[in-house]
This record gives C-alpha cells, structure tokens and sequence, in this order.
C-alpha cells in the first residue's frame, strides 16, 4: 500500500476535511521518517502506512486515523508532541503520546514471563494508558500487527520476544476488547514463531481432516438449508475452521488426540433476530440428535467480553459430529471486531463516553473491566504500591460473570472469592459480611465462584472484618478496601502510623543530642 491507494480507501470513509488532514499528517510523517528503513529494505513510512490502512478497515474515528501515521514520530523522530497538538488538535496528540508511552513501557519488560514482577512500572504505563483511552490499545494492535505480518525480517530472538509478547499480552488484550479476528491474527502469526514445527505439524493434520469432513458436511449444510427454507428463515450459513493456535490449545487440554476435538469445522448460521436463532437451535434439534452438555446460551448469558451466540453440537444419522453456532448479524459484527466496532462513524458519540470515562455507568456489563482498570490506574497514579502479580491476574485473566439475587451483573476475574464479590458490590457489604449462599446453597469464604453462580451475601450488623480475610480475597478492589477497614480497626498498623514512629524515634534522637 502506497500514499495514493491509502489516501484512495480513505476519501471512501472519511468526509473532504478529514481527508486533507490525513494527507498533511502522511507528508509530516513521511518528512520525519525521512532516511529511516523498515529492517526489510522499505522506507519507514511503509508501517504507518500500513498500520492507517489497517485502522481505517476497522472504521475507527479520524483522530484515531490520524495518530495512526503520527504513531511512530514522536518515539523515533524529531517530532514533539506541541508540534502534533498544534498541528491535529489535543486527541490526536493525547493518543500519539498513548502509543508512546506504550512502546516505551514495553522495551523495559524484557521476556515477560522472566521478568514480570519487575515490570510494574511498564506494566502500570500500560495500564495507565488503557484507563483513560481505549483507542491507544486498539492503534497499539493495529501497530503490533503490521510488526508481526513483517517479522520475518528481524533476527530470530527479537522474532520469539515479539511473538511471546503477543500472544501474552497483546492477544488477551484484543480478546478483553472482543475484537476476536484481531486476536486470532495476532495468535496464529505470533505461534508460527513460537512453535514453527508444531504450527506445520497441525496445519498439515488440519488440513488432512478437513478434506475428509468438508464434503461430509456439505450434505448436512444442505440439509440445514432445506429445513430452514420451508420454515422461512432468512439465514446465511458458512463453515468455519478452528484456528491452529486454539487447536493446539484444545489439543493440550485434551491430551492431545484430535479425534477428541469436535468443532474443527463448525457451521455458522447467521440470522436477522434473536428469535430466529432459537428458532433455528429448535430446527436443529429437530433434525439432529443435540449432545445435551454441548449447548451453550452466550445470548442470555454472554461471555465475559461481550461475545454472544448460540453454541450447539450435533450427532448427524451417519454419525457425524457437527458444531453449529448461531447468532445475529449484529452478534457476528460484535464477535468480530468487539469494540472497535463502537467507534464507527455513526456511534462516535457514544463511544466517547467509553473512553473518556465521564459516565462509567453507560458501560455495558463487558466492560465493566475497564472501569476497574481506570481505578488501579488512578491509585497507580497516586503512587500506590501495587504487587506486579495482582496486576496480572486483574489485567489479562479469564474473566467471569456472576450474579446478585436480584439479577444485577458482576464482573470478576477467574478464582474470585465470595468476598471479592462481596466488596465489588459494596465495600460496607464487603465489610458486614457474614456467611455467603450460591446459587442457594451454603458456601464457604475459600471457595472460588464460578461463572454464571448467583451469590447472596449475608450480613451481621455485628459482624466485621478478620485479618484472616486478607487470605481470602484476591482481587486488589477487594484487598484495598479491606486493607483500609482492618487499619481503621487497629488489627492492621496503617503505613502512616508506622511512619509517624520512625520520624518519632529520629527527632527524640535529636532532641538528645
Ligand atoms: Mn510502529
């Protein structure tokens, strides 16, 4: 891709104005980067180039396409952030010193697993960085991207740092943002390098499967049509092959026998409504002997990132096993891009009220993670001490769903305990608790929730808080808050007065002298 054929796709998305702006910013950048080479030969300009492109496929905003050409001037140029502001306004600037700041961050984490618990201070400019703009992550993994589809040009250990990078930290990313094509890029580029022998190995092995079932499938795929056309149903229907990164997955899980695996092909039934989907699971299971355990609801109970459809695996007449997915037009758009697709030009506004955290309150469930992150980020901020392990798990684990009694939504990171539910509801709740129900039953203060659990905390005016609680939290919410209240009751010495002991014992001894 050139400046002309960029500047082409652009004039098709973006309205005259903008397209002027974004040319100024391609000849800035291209100024600046002016003698710099990409390690394959080409001029430099050819990444930003290529990393707009790819920001404009995902539709996102100017100012976010803009930052996109600018993304790399500041870091390795002499472009100054004034220059920038001035020139193509705050936001702009704001996200250009966002992706910086990214880069930066990440040349001090070294080989992340090695290194974690020394990296809080990158991992934190990370987290400072997502808290207060979303769209500095998604320009980060449009860059990431462009630098793994290139890598064949690096020497082979920046090839293994990058591609581990990506797949601990950039991958789980996309994925918390449901961007899942993203993350299925990043995935399968990044394991090629990671286990080049056991990429090939289980792409020929794929392969070698799908040729067989391929046409078994096309008999059930006709079928489907058939019953779906007499019953009126507006569908489209397409097969879709498992990735090899989550095939390998999958394979460690279950011991390694692809026979095991039952959704290397699954059929995707894309409908107009939410009703046509159940309508289209009845059919099925009309037509199809359904595996009771495989069915999966992610319409009204959707996954921890947003995702939603309705999962179902079938044993065919000829003994076929065939995994069907269904969902809306709307679902699939979802699936696929995640919130990417909220900054489209029609949604502008809304999705500035997700990044600019005016109104935590208009977040849908899924995100709810990234209030929680603008909140560390803030204590981070303020120079709060928090362990390199506790971000982790708060920042790239599973996530899970559980509910109150009355049906309200939480978000909790995977091995939650029932008081960090207790304290994400409500510190005081947290605080009075007592004893815990789950889905109606008695439930211990040790024992994980899992997803989908509805939990009922019992209260006791009387009751507070033990320093034994301290081991059976592991959100950092949950740990803060509590930290606080065990202080206010004297069980725990609060920094402050620690401190006020030792300038105590240091003035007596001046005193004396
Ligand atoms: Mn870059």
């Amino acid at each position: 891709m050139n400046k002309r054929e960029l500047l082409e796709k652009a004039s098709l998305a973006y309205d005259e104005d903008q397209v002027l702006e974004l040319t100024s910013a391609i000849d800035i950048a291209s100024k600046a980067h002016k003698g710099q080479k990409r390690k394959s030969g080409e001029p430099y300009i050819s990444h930003p180039i290529a990393v707009t492109s790819t920001l404009i496929d995902w539709d996102m905003d100017i100012d976010s396409v803009l930052a996109g050409i600018l993304h790399d001037t500041v870091e390795d140029t002499d472009m100054t952030l004034d220059f920038i502001e001035t020139n193509f306004g705050k936001d702009v600037a704001f996200l250009v010193d966002g992706v910086t700041k990214i880069s930066q961050a990440r040349a001090g984490m070294q080989d992340l697993t090695e290194y974690l618990p020394q990296t809080k201070d990158n991992l934190s400019k990370l987290l400072i960085a997502v808290g207060q703009d979303v769209r500095v992550v998604i320009i980060k993994l449009a860059d990431r991207l462009h630098n793994l589809q290139t890598l064949q040009h690096m020497p082979a250990e920046k090839q293994t740092k990058i591609a581990r990078e990506s797949i601990e930290v950039f991958a789980p990313m996309a994925d918390r943002l449901g961007m899942g094509r993203v993350r299925m890029q990043i995935e399968e580029l990044a394991f090629s390098y990671l286990d080049p022998r056991e990429f090939r190995r289980l792409s020929t092995l794929l392969k070698k499967r799908l040729g067989k079932s391929t046409r078994k499938l096309g008999v059930v795929r006709e079928e489907v049509a058939k019953a779906l056309g007499e019953q009126k149903i507006h569908f489209e229907i397409n097969g879709r092959v498992k990735s090899i990164y989550s095939l390998h997955r999958k394979l460690e899980k279950v011991g390694g026998n692809i026979d095991d695996i039952y959704d290397l092909m699954a059929l995707r039934i894309i409908v107009d409504t939410k009703e046509d989907c159940y309508r289209v699971l009845g059919i099925l299971h009309t037509l199809y002997q359904p595996m009771i355990a495989r069915i999966k609801d992610y319409i009204a109970v959707p996954k921890p990132n947003g995702y939603q459809s309705l999962h179902t695996t079938v044993l065919t007449p000829s003994e076929q096993i065939v995994e069907f997915q269904i969902r809306t037009e709307e679902m699939h758009e979802f699936a696929e891009r995640g919130l990417a697709a909220s900054f489209h030009y029609h949604e502008q506004k809304k999705s500035k009220e997700y990044t600019r955290k005016k109104s935590s309150s208009v977040l849908p469930t899924h995100m709810q993670w990234m209030t929680q992150l603008q909140e560390i980020a803030g204590r981070l901020r303020s120079g709060e001490e928090i362990p390199a392990d506790q971000l982790n798990i708060d920042l790239f684990g599973d996530r899970i769903f559980v509910y109150s009694p009355r049906g309200d939504i939480y978000n909790l990171p995977e091995g939650a305990l029932p008081l960090d539910f207790a304290y994400l509801v409500h510190s005081d709740i947290g605080k009075h608790a007592y004893g815990f129900r789950v889905n109606g039953a008695i439930h211990s203060f040790d024992k994980p929730l899992e997803n989908g659990n509805v939990v009922e905390v019992i209260t006791r005016k009387t009751s507070s808080p033990r320093k034994a609680w301290l081991e059976q939290v592991t959100t950092t919410h949950a740990r803060t808050k509590l930290r606080a209240q065990l202080r206010q009751l004297g069980l725990i010495e609060s920094i402050s007065s620690a401190a006020a002991i030792i300038r105590d014992k240091a003035s007596r001894k001046k005193d004396k002298k």
